[in-house]
């Protein structure tokens, strides 16, 4: 138990339209109260980008995608680098994940990973996670991965995760705030409801060791 909450901040949105990464980064600004070093953004066609320093949505590429995930980082494993900052993805890029929490055992799960394979790009206990899936995935399905994860991982965590050519956002709740918002025509997955509440105030909080 680290009995420490780490702030920061994650957003994704699940859309039936199409929509600007700018409007991400926008809603993801509505969270820097909550502190950040660092940010960055990733499609589910494999586009990512991260940036050391202050958000703003204008000074970003316009990537347009249905389903995006971001997060603005507060470093507590690994410096304040670009490659440090979220999204991580695995060794192949089918998948990306952003993290707000600490991993506890991502050493032993880190050794283990490299000991299949893995190959590692940052500093961060977050990088893990994205491995994991991509080594349980080739074996189970979601249900079964995501079942895993909560039974594997140790520490406190929200995550999103997108993977390539899927529509669909998974999201994962121990510790770290996660609340899911109902838009018009969209879902909007964030660690506090500034991040929609100028879209929605159709708000539903994730329980403990919930996953969506
Ligand atoms: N522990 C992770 C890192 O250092 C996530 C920190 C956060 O919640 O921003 O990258």
């Amino acid at each position: 138990k680290t009995g420490c909450i780490v702030m920061c901040g994650i957003v994704g949105i699940a859309s039936r339209e199409n929509f600007s990464s700018r409007d991400l980064i926008a809603a993801l600004k509505r969270l820097e109260y909550r502190g950040y070093d660092s940010f960055g953004f990733a499609t589910n066609s494999g586009q990512m980008e991260k940036f050391v320093g202050e958000i703003n949505e204008n000074n970003i590429n316009d990537v347009s995608s249905s389903t995006m995930i971001s997060h603005c980082r507060w470093a507590t494993h690994g410096g304040v680098t670009r490659e440090n900052a979220h999204p991580h993805s695995d060794c192949s890029n089918q998948l990306a994940i952003v993290h707000n929490g600490i991993i506890n055992n991502y050493i032993e799960m880190k050794n283990e990973l490299i000991s299949k394979g893995h190959r590692f790009r940052s500093q961060t206990d977050s990088e893990i996670i994205a491995h994991f899936f991509e080594e349980q995935l080739k074996t189970k399905d979601m249900n079964e991965t995501a079942k895993e994860f909560f039974e594997i991982v140790e520490g406190e965590f929200a995550v999103l995760l997108t993977r390539r050519d899927d529509d669909k956002i998974y999201a994962f709740k121990r510790g770290s705030p996660l609340v899911l918002g109902l838009a018009d025509g969209m879902n909007i997955l964030a660690s506090d409801i500034y991040a929609f509440s100028d879209k929605t105030n159709r708000a539903v909080f994730f329980n403990e060791e919930e996953f969506a």
